[in-house]
């Protein structure tokens, strides 16, 4: 992916674009861990797991390192079921 630039504001707040957002797990809601690296680079994480699709922390699993929670599972699982009708 491309980098993307971006302006610090007067109260440090940084948006992050939505794809990367996306690419990353990251959504709006959930918390995130911030730590300066030595390198000068700025490495933000989601705080806890959280569902690849909805962001949802709760009811989730893992699958092929992919995070999921059942909501999304069965979801899923329902269009499987209809594709093999
Ligand atoms: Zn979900």
């Amino acid at each position: 992916m491309d980098k993307k630039f971006k302006k610090i504001n007067k109260n440090g707040s940084v948006t992050i674009p939505k794809e990367i957002r996306a690419e990353a797990g990251l959504f709006s809601g959930n918390g995130v861990a911030i730590d300066a690296r030595p390198d000068g680079s700025v490495l933000i994480t989601p705080a806890a797991p959280s569902c690849r699709f909805c962001g949802s922390m709760t009811d989730i699993l893992t699958i092929d390192n992919i995070i999921i929670c059942m909501g999304c599972a069965k979801k899923i699982l329902s269009k499987v079921d209809v594709v093999n009708d």
